[in-house]
């Protein structure tokens, strides 16, 4: 390379002697730059290897871990909350879950035990209710004496054939049935052969009807009977086979009983299913007139 002439000097006294290119100047700082940053790099580059590998050996178990934890939460109870890590801080962390996993099967399976005795006591309380409610819809319409239905019971029947009655328009013939001398058998023989009676000739009637009649015990001695669908004839014999059946009985505690029976039909055309029991009880009046132990009703000829 030419040597160039010494220039004029500078303010400062410099001269230049020898020029040279900057890239041929600083061309061996440049390769030591390229050499370090490579270098950098690459040192980086593993380093950032490790740093993966590493949180890759801590997190693994820690990830295991929470995703069994996760499958107790769901309510797995076979799970074993073991993550194989070697670390003693995960080990300690798994043996503590594991612990808090056994607590928690056992409340829940505690709380389960619990509920379910709760439902059978509360089932079982229910059907003590519907059993008790029951009985006691069987006491207010029952008497306790006979066991027939009793007045109020009475009363509902009737209303309900008389709503009957209104809707199809088929009649049903009402009986009133009463014990004669009754005051006799309580006076002779006492209350309790009275109450004896009583049940005795229930039972009579009770045997004596279909189970699509009704009979009930309207009060004291007196009895009432219904017979649906029945045309008037037939209930007529219906009635002199309740008076005979009494009348050859053997009541206990008295020596005969009879009955008197008044009768009468329902008509479409009464106001309430009072009017055909003031009527029977008309016919029971003239049955205890005639003599008692007998049958009159209306349509008798
Ligand atoms: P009649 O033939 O006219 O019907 O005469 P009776 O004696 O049957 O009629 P009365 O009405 O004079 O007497 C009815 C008696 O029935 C009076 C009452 O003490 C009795 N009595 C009513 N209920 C019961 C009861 O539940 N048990 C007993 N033992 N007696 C009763
Ligand atoms: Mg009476
Ligand atoms: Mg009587």
């Amino acid at each position: 390379m030419p040597v160039p002439e010494a220039g004029p000097a500078s303010p400062l006294g410099w001269r230049v002697v020898v020029r040279q290119p900057l890239t041929a100047a600083l061309g061996d700082l440049v390769d030591l730059q390229r050499a370090v940053l490579g270098v950098t790099l690459l040192a980086s580059l593993v380093f950032l290897l490790l740093a993966w590998w590493g949180a890759r050996i801590i997190s693994r178990p820690l990830e295991v871990l929470t995703g069994l934890a996760l499958r107790v939460e769901r309510g797995e109870e076979d799970v074993v909350l073991d993550a194989g890590a070697r670390s003693a801080e995960v080990r300690a962390l798994s043996t503590a879950l594991k612990g808090m996993a056994a607590t928690l099967i056992a409340r829940r399976q505690a709380l389960e035990r619990s509920n379910h005795e709760l439902e059978d006591k509360v089932a079982e309380r229910t059907a003590e209710l519907a059993r008790s409610n029951a009985e006691l819809e069987r006491l207010a319409r029952h008497d306790p004496l006979t066991g027939l239905p009793n007045r109020r019971a009475c009363d509902e029947r009737l209303a309900l054939e008389f709503e009957r009655m209104r809707r199809t328009g088929v009649a049903y013939v009402v009986l009133v049935l009463d014990v004669d001398h009754f005051k006799l058998v309580n006076d002779s023989h006492g209350h309790a052969a009275g109450d004896a009676v009583l049940r005795h000739v229930a039972d009579v009637l009770r045997r004596q009807l279909r189970s699509t009649d009704f009979v009930g015990r309207s009060g004291g001695e007196e009895f009432l009977v219904l017979l649906p669908q029945t045309p008037p004839d037939e209930a007529l014999r219906v009635a002199q086979k309740l008076r005979h059946a009494v009348d050859i009985s053997r009541p206990p505690a008295a020596d005969h009983v009879t009955l008197s029976i008044g009768l009468s039909e329902a008509q479409p055309e009464h106001n309430s299913s009072d009017a055909a029991v003031r009527a029977a009880d008309h016919q029971l009046y003239r049955a205890k007139q005639n003599g008692r132990n007998r049958v009159e009703s209306s349509f008798m000829r």
